[in-house]
């Protein structure tokens, strides 16, 4: 049985008063939490998270690395940057990474590879557009990003690999993949990885993200092959995240 996983990404979006109040705030309600439970914080706020959940059930994560291990790289954070703020885990491929910051598969791949090198668990996301979706190439396009990190590190890999399906139409939009839409995704991801090792398809965990809020979280957690969520907006308030939390 896959644990249920769910990640908040808090984006752009934090102060000293806001991150003390949103982390408390979870913190308080965590005792009848029974999933695993991530926030991706900004880099400036990592040390402030840190000190706040030392001996909580919450964990750290991070929202991108840089592939260097350190030098001439103005603004960028590594993957011990990460490490050293007691962190874990690292959101890798965002699609606004990926739409704002270039970064194609092959970047994505390299980050993955370089996370895991360094033993961060990257929450790998993957997703198409509406307009990818809208001709018929949603299984293509997640396959192409998938099979990237596949060639690069290979599928046993993907023991320690999260994956998030994000379609790129539902990220902030308020519009939301139907509970079929993505288990359809999610049992095509799981197929894919089905392919290359029966085992590993079974125990990786694929989250869904895209406007999943306390409303909509219950049906698409409850889909066979979602096993979390990655949350944007609806983790930067307490109540809503820890109801989200609590629906898995
Ligand atoms: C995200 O940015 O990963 C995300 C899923 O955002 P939202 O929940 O706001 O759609």
């Amino acid at each position: 049985m896959r644990q249920v996983i769910v990640a908040g990404n808090w984006k752009m979006n934090a102060s000293k008063e806001t991150v003390n109040t949103l982390v408390m705030g979870i913190l308080a309600g965590m005792a009848d939490v029974k999933s695993k439970v991530i926030v991706c914080a900004p880099a400036p706020y990592m040390s402030q998270v840190e000190a706040l959940i030392t001996h909580s059930q919450l964990n750290l994560g991070a929202q991108d690395l840089n592939v260097n291990a350190s030098g001439a790289f103005t603004g960028e954070v590594s993957a011990d940057m990460i490490k050293d703020f007691g962190a874990q885990y690292v959101i890798v491929g965002h699609s606004e990474r990926r739409s704002l910051y270039g970064e194609t598969d092959d970047v994505v791949a390299h980050k993955v590879q370089v996370a895991l090198d360094n033993g961060l668990t990257p929450l790998f996301c993957i997703g198409e557009t509406l307009d990818e979706r809208e001709s018929g190439n949603m299984e293509n396009v997640v396959s192409l990003q998938i099979q990237a990190v596949i060639d690069l590190v290979g599928i046993e890999a993907f023991k320690n690999i999260i994956i998030a399906y994000e379609p790129v139409w539902a990220i902030g939009t308020g519009v939301t993949a139907t509970p079929q839409q993505a288990q359809d995704a999610h049992a095509f991801i799981r197929s894919m990885l089905a392919q290359n090792n029966a085992d590993i398809a079974q125990t990786c965990s694929i989250l869904y993200g895209g406007s999943m809020n306390p409303g909509n979280a219950t049906e698409l957690l409850g889909c066979e092959d979602i096993d979390g969520g990655l949350i944007g907006g609806a983790s930067l308030k307490s109540d809503d995240f820890l109801q989200i939390c609590k629906a898995g």
